[in-house]
């Protein structure tokens, strides 16, 4: 049977990248043939990485993934799907308070540019981690190394030591 290749981009900001965020990556190596990891560089609110930092980061999580790349990129999402020839966006889902945002976005998505979003749902044990709260928990010295790959925690205490 011929069976079609799938490009997957997995779109987001991983300011920083969680064992949420590799969850979804090591799951979706399972189903695409190839997948992008792609760091946004529209601003968010108080970064904590440059983009160049969470793409370093992340390359060195998937140095032993043939099949996954990661790069940063500018703009419309869809737009970046297509320049990659990408046939899917892969987004993770936590809980049913993602649904509804992750529902929207998904539906505008394939409106204006007909890309489909497949969702994974990840691990219970991650189902609370985001980003932001890492951020927030870390800033004010609590324990986030449980929740965090190794590299991305040494990165963080570093980070943080620089900016006190
Ligand atoms: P964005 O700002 O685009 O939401 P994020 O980096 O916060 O970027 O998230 C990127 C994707 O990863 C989103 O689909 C989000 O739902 C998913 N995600 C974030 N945290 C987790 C987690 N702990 N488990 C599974 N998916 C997650």
């Amino acid at each position: 049977m011929n069976r079609k290749f799938v490009r997957a981009i997995f779109p987001g900001s991983f300011d920083p990248l969680t064992n949420g965020h590799l969850d979804v990556i090591n799951r979706g190596v399972k189903l695409f043939d190839e997948l992008i990891v792609a760091v946004g560089r529209s601003p968010i609110k108080n970064p904590l990485f440059t983009p160049e930092e969470r793409v370093e980061m992340i390359a060195e999580l998937i140095a032993d993934m043939p099949s996954v790349s990661v790069e940063s990129f500018e703009g419309l999402t869809v737009e970046y799907a297509a320049k990659k020839k990408a046939n899917v966006i892969l987004r993770g889902l936590r809980s049913l308070t993602d649904v509804q945002y992750e529902f929207q976005l998904a539906m505008t998505n394939r409106a204006v540019a007909g890309i489909e979003t497949i969702f994974v749902m990840t691990s219970e044990q991650y189902g609370f981690t985001t980003s932001t709260l890492i951020r927030e928990v870390a800033a004010l010295g609590g324990d986030v190394s449980n929740l965090i790959p190794k590299n991305i925690y040494n990165r963080l205490q570093q980070k943080l030591a620089d900016s006190r």
